[in-house]
């Protein structure tokens, strides 16, 4: 895999702020600027009742294809969800990882475990950042470097039970065109099912969950709904970062389509 360059995600932000997106900085960290972009509407202080995304990649720093992905998208596709979608973003929140093609930051600590007691000045930022704010749907972009198969982690209360087709089969479905779902494989203690990881969670208990990652963080606090995106880091990266952008378009076709029918009277 080619080099990846923080400087490269940096200047295509940059060129969506000239498009009215609202790029802020949240923190520095590890010699790197830590930024969060809001959408032109959001950023004018647009005050309808529109579906609120969050979205955030870039945690673990041998994922690219997350930050890649979203960048992707971010220019190709996001302009057509402004003014039906509130979105915020995250792109990168462990660039000295993302350059150097690892896990951690700089000190070691992996950062997707410490949103109980958040030590590193990114975490402390972007935990800072959602602070009293309530979003629909959190999706959060990272990849298994050891795995050639997808798969995808949802979070929804109320659990809607297996057989619903929920926005997480909805991915993986259209995924499955183009990359093998991961199927019984075990991950942590928890298994895949064709693609996917899912099951009731409450949130008192994500609230209490021990090195909490930032999915559960949000879900217990901020979001009713959260999917993780496992692309497979041994599939080549043009796909992967194919299937970010499918995975977010997904998603927002569905958090619009679910508010829009739901105005209908
Ligand atoms: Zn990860």
């Amino acid at each position: 895999m080619g080099a990846v360059r923080y400087a490269d995600v940096v200047r295509e932000l940059n060129e969506l702020a000239e498009t009215g997106w609202k790029v802020t900085e949240l923190a520095t960290a590890d010699g790197y600027s830590i930024l969060a972009l809001t959408d032109p509407l959001r950023g004018r202080g647009g005050g309808d009742p529109l579906p609120q995304l969050l979205i955030a990649a870039g945690i673990h720093g041998e994922e690219p294809a997350g930050v890649l992905g979203l960048v992707q998208w971010l220019k190709e596709h996001a302009p057509r969800w402004v003014g039906r979608l509130h979105m915020d973003v995250a792109p990168c929140l462990n660039p000295w990882g993302f350059e150097r093609g690892v896990r951690y930051a700089r000190n070691g600590e992996d950062l997707n475990r410490q949103f109980d007691s958040p030590r590193h000045p990114a975490v402390q930022a972007f935990v800072r950042w959602i602070a009293g704010r309530r979003f629909d749907l959190f999706m959060d972009l990272h990849e298994d470097s050891d795995f050639e198969a997808m798969y995808l982690y949802e979070l929804l209360d109320p659990w809607p039970g297996h057989g619903v087709r929920t926005l997480g089969r909805r991915i993986l479905d259209r995924a499955a065109v183009k990359v093998p779902l991961s199927d019984g494989d075990d991950v942590g203690d928890l298994k895949t099912s064709f693609g996917l990881i899912a099951g009731p969670l409450a949130r008192r208990e994500a609230a209490a969950f021990v090195e909490r990652p930032v999915a559960i963080e949000v879900f217990a606090h901020h979001a009713a709904h959260v999917v993780t995106v496992e692309t497979p880091g041994r599939a080549e990266l043009d796909l992967r970062i194919r299937l970010q952008v499918d995975a977010l378009e997904t998603a927002a076709e569905h958090l619009a389509n679910q508010s829009e029918a739901a105005t209908v009277p």
